[in-house]
């Protein structure tokens, strides 16, 4: 039986159908299968926490990689089938709840022996919550090594490329921020049951030691973007005065200036250095 048709036989056997709300799609393709298990490089030395194990079809190959596997997943019938296909497996825990609400840095506290040095992310991530998903994992600062997801193509050009280039959003910062980010792989959508609207990508951060910038405030440094984020079409100089970073346009200029930034320039072009200057200006 290939992948395609051990997934629709699981479904028939269940008699469930995907359920489109909770971003349910199923992949079929092993070559991409394998593509994610390989590039995630897991040992027995390794917790590997899944997000959305859906079927179970990542989780069969991730249970025979790693020393442990944490299943996360929102839908009761997702959960039983897993429970059900995985019981003979002593090295799986699968917990039926909102990844969103979860306390991660305990389940991997709890988790953390002589055994398991160390913690990976692997997922197909259900669309909908993508974003805030990849921020819970990266603000949270969770003692994990790397995160490989499959996400929608548009996104994971966002998240990768380099901040100030054309696709940047204020997430692209967080990331650049945290981590080292890099697309593994391209995704068609027939590789999928259901077939999703987007293509997708599959992308790893490399989550970094120490953060990659260190600004003398952390917090200020993050609302900085925010607020040139919010106003993306206006400069940076209107932004920031609209936004009560600077109490003046004046203000915000003569900063600006200092630090050898163009006055016209919009946010989404700033390079993570050049929004840390700005930080420092302000908390120094
Ligand atoms: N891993 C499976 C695969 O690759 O075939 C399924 C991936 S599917 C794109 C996303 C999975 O995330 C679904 O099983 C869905 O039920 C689950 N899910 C959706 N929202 C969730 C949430 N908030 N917390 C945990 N799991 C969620």
């Amino acid at each position: 039986m290939n992948l395609y048709e051990e997934t629709k036989f699981i479904m028939k056997q269940n008699n469930i159908s995907a359920n489109k709300s909770l971003g349910q799609n199923f992949l079929i393709d092993e070559n991409v299968v394998e593509e994610i298990i390989n590039s995630s490089s897991i040992t027995k030395e390794d917790l590997v926490i899944e997000i959305g194990p859906g079927l179970g079809t990542l989780t069969s190959q991730l249970i025979e990689k790693a020393g442990k596997v944490i299943c996360v997943e929102l839908d009761p019938k997702m959960v039983n089938i897993i429970k059900e296909r995985f019981k003979l497996y002593e090295n799986i825990e699968i917990i039926n709840e909102d990844v969103l609400k979860i306390d991660l840095n305990k389940l991997i506290k709890d988790n953390k022996n002589n055994i398991i040095k160390s913690v990976k992310v692997v997922a197909n991530l259900p669309y909908y919550i993508t974003t805030p998903i990849i921020m819970k994992l990266l603000e949270e600062r969770l003692d994990i090594e790397s995160i490989t997801v499959m996400i929608q193509k548009e996104v994971a050009q966002r998240l990768a490329s380099m901040p100030g280039e054309k696709e940047t959003g204020s997430i692209t910062y967080t990331v650049w921020y945290y981590t080292e980010p890099k697309i593994v792989l391209e995704v068609p959508k027939d590789s999928f049951i259901p077939k999703p609207e987007v293509t997708s990508s599959v992308i790893k951060f490399d989550i970094l030691k120490k953060p990659r910038i260190e600004p003398k405030d952390e917090k200020m440094f993050f609302k900085i973007i925010k607020v040139a984020f919010m106003q993306k079409r206006k400069t940076l100089v209107n932004a920031l005065t609209n936004g009560r970073i600077f109490e003046t346009r004046e203000d915000a200029e003569n900063a600006l200036k200092e630090l050898g930034i163009d006055l016209k320039i919009r946010g989404e072009k700033l390079t993570i250095e050049e929004y840390k200057n700005i930080s420092d200006y302000i908390s120094k």
